[in-house]
């Protein structure tokens, strides 16, 4: 059946598989007729730790009996602990909570004009920022307006200005980018709604470099890629490299909550002043009981070890189908992007045909479709599924 007949009066802003889940646990989701599908898109990483996973519960359960929102208009006895964790997790001084992801971009922009007018001493209204062509950073009017996605964009102008958009992984485009008013470098480290492109290795530490050379903040935006996804804590980590401000969210929030923030030092998120920017649920005792909890599973290395070990795993399983109506895959932890051969089908049909054998993925881009399960997932049902893929494009 079509989306649209399952659900008539939702608004048609997504073009969702049919499959209308009911209930899910750990790597399984369990649609409304009882069928289970193995979960391996893990909602685009906001679901990291698994569906549910019991110490998240725990946390959330924990604090609903205590309290759930006051508003930054006064303090709560949860966000400070948990900004200290989370900056401590980033190596940084400061965090600035917000809630959605698109937000923490928000954030970030935000936060480098204001560094670029009030430390850099770039001319007010002129601040500039060096973006990536093939973007993903979420969907409000200022970010799609640096995005080079039509179906983002097209009927949503005008756009905000001060965004200079270069080729991904070429750092030297970067540098030849950079101006004067230049502020910030904006980047995902490996590119996940693109298709999990992972650049060229240096890359991030070039970015780095020309930063700090030229005077320009570097912003990883990791709130797909960061959290143990790629099997380290941030996707910045498989270079060595620290970024100046983290935007984080997705698996911030457990699989429970929308928890994003904006992670720097105080020279840099210190800029920013009472009552110039903030959020009525951004910060509340629920959202930070939760995120603590969240970065106190990501202290211990459990789930980055497990990405690690998975992604080995699964990079040997899917190997064999390239040639085989994969045309290439990319992988980094348990993050895989499969390019489907267009002779057997989209990465849309490859998506209804895996849903029809039990197993939820996403296709993007036309022919890639991403791979990234909960990292609670077992070895042997990451072999099933590669096993339902191979039958579907044998099929
Ligand atoms: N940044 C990246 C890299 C993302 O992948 C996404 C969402 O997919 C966002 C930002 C936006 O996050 P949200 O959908 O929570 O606004």
């Amino acid at each position: 059946m079509m989306g649209a007949a399952l659900e008539p009066h939702v608004a048609e802003n997504y073009h969702p598989l049919p499959v209308v889940v009911a209930r899910a646990e750990g790597a399984w989701v369990t649609d409304a007729d009882g069928r289970r599908y193995l979960d391996l898109l893990a909602a685009y990483s906001a679901v990291n730790f698994g569906h549910r996973h019991p110490a998240v519960v725990a946390a959330l359960t924990e604090q609903l009996g205590r309290v759930t929102l006051t508003s930054r208009a006064f303090m709560n006895d949860r966000l400070e602990p948990f900004a200290e964790a989370l900056a401590r997790l980033c190596g940084k001084e400061l965090v600035l909570p917000m809630n959605t992801g698109a937000e923490a971009v928000e954030t970030g922009i935000k936060v480098a004009r204001a560094w670029g007018y009030r430390v850099k001493g770039v001319e007010e209204g002129r601040a500039r920022i060096v973006v990536a062509h093939g973007n993903f950073h979420g969907r409000t009017t200022t970010i799609v307006g640096f995005s080079d996605d039509d179906s983002a964009r097209a009927g949503f102008g005008p756009f905000t200005p001060g965004f200079d958009p270069v080729p991904f992984g070429d750092a030297e485009a970067i540098a030849a980018a950079i101006t004067d008013d230049t502020v910030a470098v904006l980047v995902e480290p490996i590119q996940g709604e693109a298709g999990v492109i992972i650049p060229p290795e240096g890359y991030l530490r070039r970015i780095r470099e020309i930063c700090d050379e030229r005077g320009v903040l570097f912003i990883a935006d990791e709130i797909q890629s960061g959290l143990g996804r790629v099997g380290e804590t941030f996707a910045c980590d498989r270079e060595g490299v620290v970024p100046d401000l983290y935007l984080l969210g997705k698996a911030l929030g457990g699989g429970i909550l929308a928890v994003s923030a904006v992670v720097g030092d105080r020279d840099v998120l210190g800029v920013i002043r009472p009552g110039e920017h903030g959020s009525t649920f951004g910060g509340n005792p629920l959202a930070a009981a939760v995120g603590l909890r969240v970065v106190e599973m990501l202290e211990t290395g459990e789930f980055q070890e497990r990405a690690r070990a998975l992604g080995a795993h699964l990079g040997e399983a899917l190997a064999p189908l390239v040639g085989a109506g994969v045309t290439e895959v990319r992988i980094a932890g348990l993050w895989a992007g499969v390019d489907i051969d267009p002779a057997k089908g989209t990465g849309r049909e490859v998506a209804e045909k895996l849903m029809e054998r039990g197993v939820l993925v996403k296709d993007t881009h036309g022919q890639t479709i991403r791979i990234a399960p909960p990292l609670v997932i077992r070895a042997t049902e990451l072999d099933w599924a590669v096993d339902q893929l191979r039958l579907v494009l044998e099929g």
